[in-house]
């Protein structure tokens, strides 16, 4: 007998399994396939800011570019609440702290565009306020004087990465969710009523099962994944450096970021540093010139220095910490920055969610996804995300 569920969800990153628990509460039948294990990759990689103003890269551009991308921000508002009860609703123990973010200028035209800034995203009704030198040291000492004026989100912050996925897969599981591990789909096939999919496993024995809808949550993958069933789903990888510091007394309580480099900051409740904010890795190539998404980027040690001068710029004191560890991770944006989200084009009960910050922005895809998944209209506008834009750009 073929095994049947409602859905299937492709990956085990943290929108895998926050998607897999939504679907699963929702009183869905639901089986996550995750090739190697659960949380192996971006998920657990990455620097766990959960940052819902808009990002440095969103504004290296220019303010139309913010404009642009900050279309998203339904979602970030969304996800700002998500994450807020979470761990609540999940009834585990997910290490999320919204205790406020800074973007921070040191200078006259970095404090003009954090005005344009958080203009737009008032707009869009995000809760943010500027400060001036003097609003910036009472709520941040540990900053240097050479920050003359910030953003301040009070709902920024952030969440550990170890824990989140694994979290939401056992809360998935509670739900009735199965979770395969060294699970991977290796091709899908549409059917009168669903798709019919072929899964390996680490042995490369193969089976088929037959799903409902599936969810495409593979991260860096997506591209190749779409692939599998004729869709285009374009995606560009980045490899990015993260680093952290030996524990030290808390001293940092925000998330902080920088409107004129690249730097996001933080301090771990257990007093570790992670200092990161999108400075490169070199991805590995394949013969034929492709991403290789099986070996680890390079580490490159212009971005280490530059990352920890961006930061010890802003925070002195971070100048007689010593680092523990760095290491790199692989994420997607798409074409034009904004997430892809929503029914995959040609492909009828199949559905996407990936682009940008997609940890931040997890909890507010998978809802989304659950509401495709269950044949409802999602409450958040998903035309910007749409992924039949790429098919119209094409056409
Ligand atoms: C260094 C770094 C720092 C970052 N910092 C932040 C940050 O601070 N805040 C933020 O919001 N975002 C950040 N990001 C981005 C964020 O990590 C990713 O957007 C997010 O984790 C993606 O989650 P995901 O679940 O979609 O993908 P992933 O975590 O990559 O999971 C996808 C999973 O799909 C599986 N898979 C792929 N193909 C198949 C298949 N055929 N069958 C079965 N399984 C398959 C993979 O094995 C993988 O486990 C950062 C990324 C990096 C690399």
């Amino acid at each position: 007998m073929t095994e049947r569920f409602d859905a299937l969800v492709i990956g085990g990153g943290l929108l895998g399994c926050a998607t897999a628990w939504m679907i699963a509460r929702d009183g869905g039948s639901v089986l996550l396939a995750e090739r190697d294990q659960v949380n192996q990759h971006a998920s657990g990689q990455n620097a766990g800011s959960l940052h819902f103003q808009l990002e440095y890269r969103m504004m290296e551009h220019g303010i139309e570019a913010a404009k642009k991308a900050a279309e998203a921000m339904p979602l970030h508002l969304e996800a700002a609440k998500l994450w807020q009860s979470l761990p609540a609703e999940a009834g585990e123990d997910i290490e999320v702290k919204q205790s406020g973010g800074l973007m921070l200028a040191e200078n006259a035209e970095q404090a003009a565009l954090l005005e344009q800034k958080t203009e737009i995203e008032r707009s869009w009704g995000l809760d943010i306020e500027m400060l001036d030198r003097a609003g910036v040291q009472r709520i941040a000492p540990y900053l240097s004087e050479t920050v003359v004026a910030a953003a301040y989100c009070p709902i920024e912050g952030k969440a550990d990465t170890r824990t989140a996925a694994p979290a939401l897969a056992r809360a998935a599981m509670r739900e009735g969710a199965e979770v395969r591990t060294r699970c991977e789909v290796v091709a899908m096939r549409r059917e009168r009523s669903g798709w019919r999919v072929t899964l390996a496993d680490g042995a490369g024995e193969r089976r088929e099962i037959a799903a409902g809808a599936i969810v495409i949550a593979a991260g860096v993958w997506t591209t190749a994944v779409g692939e599998m069933i004729g869709a285009e789903l374009p995606t560009i990888p980045l490899a990015l450096t993260m680093t952290t510091t030996l524990r030290v007394p808390r001293f940092v309580s925000h998330l902080v970021q920088h409107a004129g480099a690249r730097l996001s900051l933080k301090q771990a409740l257990d007093g570790n540093v992670l200092i990161g904010g999108g400075w490169p890795a070199r991805l590995m190539r394949t013969s034929d010139g492709r991403p290789d998404f099986e070996a680890r980027p390079e580490l490159l040690r212009e971005s280490l220095a530059g990352n920890a001068a961006a930061a010890i710029g802003v925070v002195p004191r971070l100048a007689g910490i010593p680092a523990l560890r760095s290491w790199v991770g692989t994420t997607t944006v798409t074409p034009d920055q904004l997430p892809l989200v929503g029914p995959v084009p040609g492909a009828p009960g199949a559905f996407v969610a990936t682009g940008g910050s997609a940890f931040t922005l997890g909890p507010s895809f998978a809802e989304v996804l659950t509401d495709l998944v269950a044949g409802r209209a999602p409450s958040t506008e998903l035309s910007s995300f749409d992924p039949q834009r790429y098919q119209e750009a094409r056409a």
